[in-house]
């Protein structure tokens, strides 16, 4: 019996499929205009854990798990149009059709090193206008939105439930939330369903003209599509959560009020960093191919990742990285060459079936000594995977020549008072992707992030 916490009820609750031969599952996929940051990818990683365990349960085909893409949005139309303004070839359709495509490979390429299998369907919104343009009709016909100056808008409070999922209210939301008040909307609360696109925007004929669709529209449509009008599980970021999917609720049980959407709506917290929020600003800000560039397998970034239980916020940290690189590399030398167990340890389907308990998973795959039963039990986190590559067969260099030529320096330096030659040493060390720790007890290097040890020759 799999546990799960649904954020609509507030509870954990046993998860009863609303058909077991057909379990479905939505996850809010990415905004194909840049590479997917670090943050973007722990949704990805829990839900593929969460995957796992259903084909597990249901039987492999008998999951359906739809991840969208997100391919019009405004941040597209700005990036294509700045490189049309540079001098780019092409109409603007094409650039963005471009520029979406090689979003896609890069997120399938990153997602891959993750070791995140391919959801069933990853539906591209541009290939489901027609049912988004379906769906507005719909809900303009039932009362439920409005036409103003080629614009369509929900009318929030033609919904009562509206706030539900995150327990507010509309009120409480108009006061707190950053609402935009615009001359087309009878209230401010209200959101854009579709919206006028002039000549040099991607633009659809529509009955309101040419324009094209609001985000959250998409999610509503492309659920409906291929899932229904009832599915079993809803997945994203906390961040998500309001408003985006209260209007996904607002959209799809005011258009199908014969189902009931998502059952259950289940929530990651975010990632920090260092013990800080993830930004640009703070120069903290990185993507999930600048960690693979600095040579961190993805294997090791997905082990940290399941570590912290998908309902807490998570904390990204070279420690516990290198820590996940020492641990992997242990066992992937002990089940080399060893065939899975037919099924995995008990104790590892238990912590994951109660509400996807990943780090109790870890702590589990810790205790087995049976070394076929823990490559099976770790396949179910997606760990120690053959597809995942042979980085740890790699020969790590020994650097502990070089530690202790340091600590000969130091403690010649702390003679002669002249610092200069254990700083140049520790300064070419950094250079070459070494971390450093020089403590009373002595020195000790590791191969961090960007390690060449081709930059060490010489030393
Ligand atoms: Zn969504």
């Amino acid at each position: 019996m799999i546990r799960l916490h649904n954020s609509k009820t507030r509870r954990k609750e046993e998860f009863r499929p609303i058909d077991p031969a057909n379990v479905r599952l939505y996850l809010c996929g990415p905004t194909v205009y840049d590479r997917a940051h670090l943050g973007n990818a722990r949704p990805v990683v829990v839900i593929d854990v969460l995957y796992r365990l259903l084909r597990l349960t249901y039987g492999a085909e008998h999951v359906t798990y739809v991840r969208n893409f997100t391919d019009v949005d405004d941040k597209i139309n700005a990036t294509a149009l700045a490189r049309k303004e540079a001098g780019a070839a092409g109409t603007l359709e094409e650039l963005i059709r471009a520029r979406t495509e090689e979003t896609i490979g890069w997120y399938h390429a990153d997602m891959d090193a993750l070791g995140a299998l391919r959801p069933s369907h990853e539906p591209r919104a541009t290939d489901f206008i027609g049912a988004m343009i379906a769906m507005i009709g719909d809900l303009i016909a039932k009362g439920h939105a409005y036409e103003k100056d080629g614009h369509v808008l929900f009318r929030v409070r033609s919904y009562q439930n509206y706030g539900a999922l995150s327990g507010r209210s509309v009120d409480d939301m108009i006061a707190g939330a950053r609402v935009e008040v615009a001359p087309f909307k009878e209230d401010p609360m209200d959101f854009v369903l579709w919206k006028p696109s002039d000549a040099d925007l991607p633009g659809w004929e529509s009955p309101w003209g040419r324009g094209r669709p609001g985000w959250h529209i998409e999610c509503s449509a492309m659920s409906y599509e291929l899932l229904g009008a009832s599915f079993d599980i809803h997945a994203g970021g906390i961040d998500l959560q309001f408003p985006h999917h209260e209007n996904e609720i607002a959209q799809s049980c005011c258009a199908h009020p014969e189902g009931g959407f998502a059952n259950i709506w289940l929530h990651n917290e975010m990632l920090q960093v260092e013990g800080k929020k993830m930004s640009k600003s703070l120069g903290n800000f990185f993507t999930v191919r600048d960690l693979l560039d600095q040579g961190i397998p993805g294997e090791v970034i997905r082990f940290v990742f399941l570590q912290t239980h998908y309902g807490k916020p998570m904390d990204w940290t070279a420690e516990k990285a290198a820590q996940a690189e020492a641990t992997l590399r242990k066992w992937r030398a002990l089940v080399a060459g060893i065939d899975p167990a037919p099924s995995a340890a008990p104790a590892v389907i238990a912590a994951l079936s109660d509400d996807l308990n990943t780090a109790g998973a870890i702590a589990a795959l810790h205790q087995l000594t049976d070394l076929a039963e823990l490559k099976a039990s770790a396949a179910l986190l997606g760990l120690l995977e053959d597809g995942l590559g042979d980085w740890a067969a790699a020969p790590q260099a020994d650097l502990s020549g070089l530690a202790e030529k340091l600590a000969g320096l130091r403690a010649k330096a702390m003679e002669t008072k002249d610092f200069a030659p254990v700083d140049a040493m520790k300064a070419a060390l950094v250079a070459a992707g070494v971390e450093v720790r020089m403590s009373k007890a002595g020195v000790e290097l590791l191969p961090g992030a960007g390690f060449d040890a081709t930059k060490l020759e010489g030393l």
